[in-house]
């Protein structure tokens, strides 16, 4: 009869359905990013071309996950990408009222 109290029910474990066993693929399966992977490749933000492989066709930022990058250079990709848009570089997010022609 002793008071246990449940201590561990708060903190659940995550949900979510696991999967098998996903570290196994043989060198097929590069999750580097790309910056890791390449050192000459370097964020700039007046690297337009290249930030704008990590936008959106709305401009905006694709996430982590699917641009595989990891959070390291996410956060400098982001930072370049702030630093683009103040210097007119990049658009804002696109919206919609916009008529067309503006968009050119
Ligand atoms: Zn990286």
């Amino acid at each position: 009869m002793g008071f246990f109290g449940r201590g561990r029910g708060k903190g659940k474990g995550r949900k979510g359905p696991r999967r098998p066993s996903a570290r196994r693929g043989r060198g097929r399966s590069f999750r580097r990013c790309r910056f890791c992977a390449d050192p000459n490749l370097e964020i700039d933000y007046k690297n337009v071309h290249m930030l704008r492989t990590f936008l959106t066709e709305r401009y905006k930022i694709v996430s982590s996950r699917q641009s595989r990058v990891c959070v390291w250079h996410q956060r400098k990709l982001n930072i370049a990408i702030r630093r683009a848009r103040m210097m007119a570089l990049l658009p804002f997010t696109i919206s919609n009222r916009l008529p067309p022609d503006v968009l050119g």
